[in-house]
C-alpha cells in the first residue's frame, strides 16, 4: 500500500509499505478514505518529537471504512464507516476510567507517533471499540475529519479548560486550525467578545467570518496593548494560547483579567517564563491538557446536526498520490493561505 513515511528530520516520502495486519484481538484495520496533515506532523518533520523514529507512517487524523476486525472487537464490523480518534484508548486502565484517554497506559497519542498512522491506504487501530466512532454512511466526511483532532482539541484544551461562560471576553492567540476550532466551539457558551490574535491577515479574515468580534494582527508586537485598550484595561476572562511559543504564552499572561483563566492549547518545545510576581495575587487559573477526545461523541452530534460547520477550515484538497505537494502547501501556510489540507483516497 502507499503511505507517507518519516525518514528522519526534514525528510519524508510517499512509499510502498506492507499492509497492516491485526496484532491483537482488539485491533481493527481501517481503509482510509480521508485524512489530513496536522501542525504536529510538521513538528515531527523538524525532528522535535523524538518518539517518532525513521520508517514511521505519519498521521493521526482520518475517516475510513472498517476492513477487518479482531475477535475481541464487538462494536464494529467490516464495512462500517468510522471516525478515527487521534487518541487511542483501552477504556479500562486507571487513566481511561477517569476519562483521561490521553494518558491511557497502553494508548494516548500513539498513532503516527509510536505506531504507524493514517496517512496511508490502511491503518491498524488498537482498542478499536474505544478508539473509533461510528458515523452515518451519508455524512459529510470532509467535515468529520476535523473531529479526529482539531475540534476536540480546541474545545477540550481551550474552551472547557478556559471555562468560557456567557458574557465572557475571550482572546485566542493563534488563528491556525486549532485556534479556529476553539473559536467555533467557544460560541456554544455565548461569550460577548472573542478577540483573535495572529500575524496572518488571511487567517484573521477567516476568524472574522467564523465569529470573532475583534481581530488583531500582532506583526507589530502590540497585541497586549491593543487587547487592554479594547477591554478598558481589565483584560480578558479567558486567554487561550494556540501557538506553542513563549511569546504567545506571554501575551496570555499579560492580558488575563483578575479571576480569569489561561488555557494552554499549543504544543511547546521550550520553557516559558511564568510571571508569578504579578500573577500571584491575580486569582487566575492556568490549565494545560493533552486532548482526551472524550467530547468527540458530543461534537459529532453537533457537526451532524449542522450546528458547527468545521468543513470551512478546509482550504486545499489533494489525492494521496500528491501528499508530498500537500505537505509543501501546508508547511507554507501563510504563502498558500492554507488552513486544513484534505487528503483523499476514495
Ligand atoms: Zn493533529
Ligand atoms: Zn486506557
Amino acid at each position: 500500500m502507499k503511505a507517507l513515511v518519516y525518514c528522519g528530520p526534514e525528510e519524508c516520502a510517499l512509499r510502498e509499505m506492507p499492509r497492516p495486519a491485526l496484532h491483537a484481538p482488539t485491533d481493527a484495520i481501517v481503509r482510509i478514505t480521508k485524512t489530513t496533515i496536522c501542525g504536529t506532523d510538521l513538528h515531527i518533520l523538524k525532528g522535535d518529537v523524538p518518539t517518532v523514529t525513521d520508517g514511521r507512517i505519519l498521521g493521526h487524523e482520518g475517516i475510513g471504512i472498517v476492513e477487518e476486525v479482531g475477535a475481541g472487537v464487538s462494536s464494529f464490523q467490516g464495512g462500517d464507516h468510522v471516525l478515527i480518534s487521534c487518541i487511542t484508548s483501552c477504556g479500562k486502565c486507571a487513566a481511561c476510567k477517569k476519562g483521561m484517554y490521553s494518558h491511557c497506559e497502553q494508548g494516548g497519542w500513539i498513532l503516527g507517533n509510536t505506531i504507524d498512522g493514517t496517512q496511508a491506504e490502511f491503518v491498524r487501530i488498537p482498542f478499536a471499540d474505544n478508539s473509533l466512532h461510528a458515523v452515518p454512511t451519508e455524512a459529510d466526511e470532509e467535515a468529520l475529519v476535523m473531529l479526529s483532532d482539531i475540534l476536540p482539541t480546541g474545545y477540550e484544551c481551550g474552551v472547557l479548560n478556559g471555562a468560557v461562560k456567557p458574557g465572557d471576553t475571550v482572546a485566542i492567540i493563534g488563528a491556525g486550525p486549532v485556534g479556529l476550532a476553539a473559536l467555533l466551539t467557544a460560541q456554544f457558551y455565548a461569550p460577548d467578545e472573542i478577540i483573535m490574535v495572529d500575524v496572518d491577515d488571511n487567517r484573521l479574515q477567516v476568524a472574522q467570518k467564523l465569529g470573532a468580534t475583534q481581530i488583531i494582527n500582532n506583526s507589530d508586537g502590540q497585541a497586549v496593548e491593543k487587547v487592554m485598550a479594547l477591554t478598558e484595561r481589565r483584560g480578558v476572562d479567558v486567554a487561550m494560547e494556540a501557538v506553542g511559543i513563549p511569546a504567545s504564552f506571554d501575551v496570555c499572561q499579560r492580558i488575563v483579567a483578575a479571576g480569569g483563566h489561561i488555557a494552554n492549547i499549543g504544543v511547546h518545545g521550550q520553557p516559558v517564563q511564568l510571571n508569578l510576581d504579578t500573577l500571584w495575587s491575580h486569582n487566575i487559573t492556568l490549565n494545560t491538557r493533552l486532548v482526551d477526545t472524550v467530547t468527540t461523541p458530543m461534537l459529532l452530534k453537533k457537526v451532524l446536526s449542522g450546528k458547527v460547520a468545521p468543513r470551512q477550515l478546509i482550504t486545499h484538497r489533494f489525492k494521496l498520490d500528491d501528499i508530498m505537494t500537500a505537505y509543501d502547501t501546508f508547511s507554507h501556510a501563510m504563502r498558500e493561505r492554507a488552513l486544513k489540507v484534505l487528503i483523499t483516497n476514495d
